[in-house]
Formats: structure tokens, C-alpha cells, sequence
């Protein structure tokens, strides 16, 4: 492509709308354009991107035996009603009506869809096992809609659709997709890792997230440093402390505590560390009722876990100050669990907490703390479970090994369904008995734009973006220096470009009339992996000038030969 003939200019400023660094140098460097929130136009250097992306998905998905289809976007709200997710999704899911008032939804997912598929075509075990997949554009209205197309309310995923005649086909299935997400993200030049994920109301037997490592990722994930454990944190097992709980030696006491709401202000009067302290959190129960979760100070609550307690509403949800007072008789920041239990309210307490002994508590009562407060011995023993997230540090729950926490990017996710959409919706087929059998179904996700951003977020610099080059734009840049001056330098740069071109190498040709400095700044900002400088200084010596976007130095480059070259730094 030559770019003087290219009507988009990368952006000078860093756009105040966006807060991550991908979401900056998209814009920046002209690759989507915003509609409206979480809503983007994919621009001609960004599209090619994600079609490279798009095509190491479907090659990978191809050669792991999926076979591609099509479904539409817009999906029948009858099917939705029939699985019972119509009754269950909430506002994510964009619903609206045809001009014969009939309803619809724009799908945010494609099992019904899938699944109504599945039921017309699939009559015998013998069609089995199948796995279909899609490249489709997905909507879903996200509460908060940020990072550009990192979490968007439109965006591309690559989603499959497996069938089985039985378990163990299934899990073969699942791990042959392992397989090719890790060929998927590996071949893109991307630092990622395979996490174990929360399997949500569904349920199922196994999930896993494929995250792209990135400080700025919106997921925790937990990695044992002794063996191959490793889950997202909203997942992770937290462990019981290895020493078990003291003895109780200090009495109940009052402590003065006025306008202290906070485990910081707390630990800072009472020059004591927050391990040592309890904290209550006052959550709605299933059935009006109230359930205290009893962390320590410093452990921080995971509401994954803890909205899959018996008698917790799901999805979790706080209580309100109102409620707390009436059934507790006191405002939040002095909870404690003394006398819960002939309140009426289930009292909760992590691994951690429950092995605390002579430790600091809300009293109940505005302003005070309890100090020296024992289970057992001045309240019942809680219902001990695990109910925090995992820190850096803990035993992993393998037993070998201590727990690191990085931050990801999830660009994919699969799951085991199992039977959930197949006996829903009486997708049955016939097994070799001539019996119904309910096939088993997994699904496999990739956020195909999401990767993109992703893969800025891992690869970039002060510069500007720094593709890896399997999915990079364009491989070369051909720049040359002055040429309106020098008709030779104008030649050499025009004969390179039709040569890189003819051997099939993807370049663009800067030929616009502007300055150098202009040239350089924007290339680097494409993360044009390969840049080659025509100038008439280095031209009466018989050289170009060659630089990868990794490198902080030029090198020299033959002109005679500048093809092969270039054509061994690619292949490299
Ligand atoms: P998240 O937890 O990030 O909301 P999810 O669990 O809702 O993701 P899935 O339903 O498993 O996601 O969708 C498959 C993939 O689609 C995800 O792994 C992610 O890469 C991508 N994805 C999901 N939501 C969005 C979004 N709002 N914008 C861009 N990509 C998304
Ligand atoms: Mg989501």
C-alpha cells in the first residue's frame, strides 16, 4: 500500500476517552474508530490485523477437525424461552421486536441457535461426534463497556459447538481443543497461559481460560511455582492455615473505637495488624434472612465463592445498611459475630478467619470493638469454608509449591457443557441400541477483537505498538528520505516496493511528501516489524538502511540483494 495514498492520519494526542494503553494506540495509530459506546469501526489498518488473527483461528480450528457454518446474528426470542435463558439473562442481553411484533434477540452466545441446528440434522450416533464453529459478530449491553474493544458491547469471537455420544467423547473433544487454542495463541506470537476457570451456574466438569499475560489485565490469575496449577483467582482454592487455631487467653473486652468503620483506621489505633483482626460482611441471604462471611483483615472476599454458599443469594449481594440495623441493631463498620447466630443470622467464617484466637471484632454497637473475642469459647464455631481470594504466597492446593498471582487478558474460554442445551431442547439422537441418547456439548470461545488489543497490551512501547509479526499489518516498510530531491532515491525505493510486492511480501511504501521525523514516528507507531530507509547519503555507498521494530539500532543492508535480505529477516 502507499501510503500517500491513505486518508487516515495517526493521531498525535493520546485521545482523553481512553485509559488503557491499547485502547491509546488504536486510536492513535488509526486502526478502529468509535460509533458509540462499545462500538467500533474497524479501519483498514487495524482489519488487517484482525483478519490475520481470524485466519490463524479458523486454521487451527480446521485442522482440529471443526467444521466452519454461519449462523445469523439475530436469533428468535422462542428459542430463548425454550432453553430458560430468556427468563434468565438480564439487560446484557439486547432483545426487540420484528414488524410482527414477534421478538427477538441479538445473540450475545449461539448454543439455542446450535443446538435448534443440531436437533434437524443430527438423527444417528453415527454423525457423532461433530464440533461446528462460527467467526460472528456477538452483542452483549456490558454494564460498563471500556477499553475499546477489549470489552466492547459489539465485538468478533470465534465460538464452537461440540456433540457427543458420551462423556469421554466429550473430554476427548475438549482436550483436542486445548490443543489448538494453545497452537491458536502460540503461533500469534503471544505469552499466554491455560487457567482453570469457574464453571458458573451452569456447572459442568471442567473449564479453562486462555489468558494473555498482561499487567494490565482485568482477571487475577494464581500459578503454583511447584508444579503446573494454575486458575483464575475468581477459581483458586484458598488452603487452611497449616498451624491450627490458639488458645483462647484473653477475655472479652470493650474497646473505644469512635468513627473507626474501616480494617485501616481499626489496625491504625490499635497499632495491631490486620491479620490479627475479623471482619464481617452482611450479605442477603436466599430467603430475606441476613449471612455474615467472616474474613481476616487482610484477606479480601471472593463473591464467586461465596454466592454458591447454602442460604447466600446468587448473585451476591450486599445488605443494606437499613436492613443490617434493623436485624442487627447496628450500622456497618462495628459488625461482628457475637450474638449473630440468636439474631437469626448464619454466621460464615474462611480457614483463616476460624483459626484466628483472641481476635479483634465489630461489638454490634456503634463505635465499639470487642477485643480477646474467641469462637467457641464467647460464640458458636461458624460454618468454616473458603471464602477469599488467594494471595501471593499461599500453598497451592496441590501441596506443592506457593501461589503467584499475574494479571490476564481472557481471550478464550472452554467448557464443558454437557447436557444442559441438548435435554433442554431434545436434541436427540440415536445410538447404536436405536435408543435416545442425549448427546453431551461443549463450547469454545475466542474474543477474536479482544486478542487484538490483548496483543497490544503485551507488546508495545514508548514508541507505539510492537506487533509480534505473525499479526502484524504489514511486514516492511519501504521509507524513503527526500525523494521529491532525488530522483535515484525515488527509483530504488519504488523498484524494492515492486520487487517485496512480487514476492509476495506484505509492505507499504511511505511516499508521502512529509519530513522524516514524521516517517519514522509513524511507523513505529504501526509496529511495522521491518523498516527499510532509502537515502541518498547511504545510496552512493550501495546501501539501505535496515531496522527491526525491536532494535534500537539501524544496520546496513546491501543495496544489490536487499530482496533476499529482507527475506531472511522475515523468515527468521
Ligand atoms: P468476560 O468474563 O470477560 O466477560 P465471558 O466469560 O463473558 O468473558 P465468554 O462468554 O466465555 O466470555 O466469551 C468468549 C470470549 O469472548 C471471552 O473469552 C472473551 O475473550 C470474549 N469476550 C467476552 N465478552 C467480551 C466483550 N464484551 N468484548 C470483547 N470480547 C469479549
Ligand atoms: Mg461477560
Amino acid at each position: 500500500m502507499r501510503l500517500s495514498q491513505y486518508p487516515i492520519a495517526n493521531l498525535k494526542e493520546v485521545p482523553a476517552e481512553a485509559e488503557v494503553i491499547s485502547h491509546q494506540l488504536m486510536l492513535r495509530a488509526g486502526l478502529i474508530r468509535r460509533l458509540s459506546a462499545g462500538q467500533y469501526t474497524w479501519l483498514p489498518m487495524g482489519l488487517r490485523v484482525l483478519r490475520k488473527v481470524e485466519t490463524i483461528v479458523r486454521e487451527e480450528m480446521d485442522r482440529a477437525g471443526a467444521l466452519e457454518i454461519l449462523m445469523p446474528t439475530t436469533q428468535p426470542a422462542e428459542l430463548w424461552m425454550e432453553s430458560g435463558r430468556w427468563g434468565q439473562f438480564g439487560p446484557e442481553l439486547l432483545r426487540f421486536k420484528d414488524r410482527h411484533q414477534r421478538e427477538y434477540v441479538y445473540g450475545p452466545t449461539h448454543e439455542e441457535v446450535v443446538t435448534d441446528l443440531a436437533r434437524r440434522e443430527l438423527h444417528s450416533y453415527r454423525q457423532l461426534p461433530v464440533n461446528f464453529y462460527q467467526i460472528q459478530l456477538k452483542f452483549r449491553d456490558e454494564v460498563r463497556p471500556r477499553f475499546g474493544v477489549m470489552r466492547a458491547r459489539e465485538f468478533l469471537m470465534k465460538d464452537a459447538y461440540s456433540f457427543h455420544l458420551d462423556e469421554a467423547c466429550l473430554q476427548r473433544g475438549y482436550a483436542a481443543m486445548y490443543r489448538a487454542y494453545t497452537a491458536i495463541f502460540t503461533r500469534m506470537g503471544l505469552t499466554f497461559r491455560a487457567v482453570q476457570a469457574d464453571t458458573g451456574s451452569i456447572g459442568g466438569t471442567g473449564s479453562q481460560e486462555f489468558h494473555v499475560l498482561a499487567d494490565s489485565g482485568e482477571d487475577a490469575i494464581a500459578f503454583s511455582d511447584g508444579d503446573d496449577y494454575a486458575a483464575n483467582v475468581e477459581k483458586a482454592e484458598a488452603m487452611a492455615p497449616a498451624t491450627p487455631r490458639g488458645p483462647a487467653t484473653r477475655p472479652v473486652t470493650d474497646i473505644d473505637t469512635p468513627r473507626t468503620k474501616t480494617i485501616e483506621t481499626l489496625t491504625a489505633l490499635l497499632a495491631c495488624t490486620a491479620a490479627t483482626v475479623l471482619k464481617t460482611l452482611v450479605v442477603d441471604g436466599e430467603d430475606g434472612q441476613l449471612v455474615a462471611l467472616c474474613l481476616r483483615g487482610d484477606h479480601e472476599l471472593n463473591a464467586i465463592k461465596a454466592q454458591k454458599l447454602p442460604g447466600v443469594a446468587n448473585p451476591l449481594h450486599l445488605a443494606a445498611p437499613e436492613r443490617i440495623l434493623e436485624v442487627i441493631g447496628c450500622e456497618p463498620g462495628f459488625i461482628g459475630p457475637v450474638g449473630l447466630a440468636a439474631r437469626g443470622v448464619k454466621v460464615f467464617a474462611d480457614h483463616s478467619a476460624a483459626a484466628l484466637a483472641d481476635f479483634v471484632c465489630g461489638a454490634n454497637r456503634k463505635d465499639v470493638h470487642l477485643s480477646g473475642v474467641n469462637w467457641g469459647r464467647d460464640l458458636p464455631e461458624p460454618i468454616i469454608t473458603d471464602l477469599r481470594n488467594v494471595v501471593d504466597g499461599d500453598p497451592s492446593p496441590t501441596g506443592t509449591g506457593q501461589l503467584r498471582l499475574v494479571r490476564g487478558i481472557e481471550v478464550g474460554h472452554i467448557f464443558q457443557l454437557g447436557q444442559k442445551y441438548s435435554a433442554t431442547m431434545k436434541a436427540t439422537v440415536l445410538d447404536d441400541q436405536g435408543k435416545d441418547a442425549v448427546p453431551f456439548m461443549g463450547c469454545y470461545g475466542i474474543g477474536v477483537t479482544r486478542v487484538v488489543a490483548a496483543a497490544i497490551e503485551q507488546n508495545h512501547d514508548e514508541r507505539g505498538i510492537v506487533w509480534p509479526e505473525p499479526i502484524a499489518p504489514y511486514q516492511v516498510v519501504v521509507v524513503p528520505l527526500n525523494a521529491a530531491r532525488s530522483p535515484r532515491v525515488s527509483e530504488v525505493a519504488e523498484k524494492l516496493y515492486a520487487q517485496l510486492q512480487a514476492a509476495g511480501v506484505e509492505v507499504l511504501i511511505d511516499d508521502r511528501d512529509a519530513r522524516p521525523g514524521v516517517k519514522f514516528a509513524d511507523a513505529e507507531l504501526w509496529g511495522i516489524p521491518h523498516r527499510v530507509v532509502v537515502a541518498e547519503r547511504g545510496l552512493e555507498a550501495g546501501t539501505l538502511e535496515y531496522r527491526h521494530r525491536r532494535a534500537s539500532d539501524n544496520e546496513a543492508m546491501p543495496l544489490e540483494g536487499a530482496l533476499a535480505f529482507l527475506q531472511e529477516r522475515i523468515g527468521r
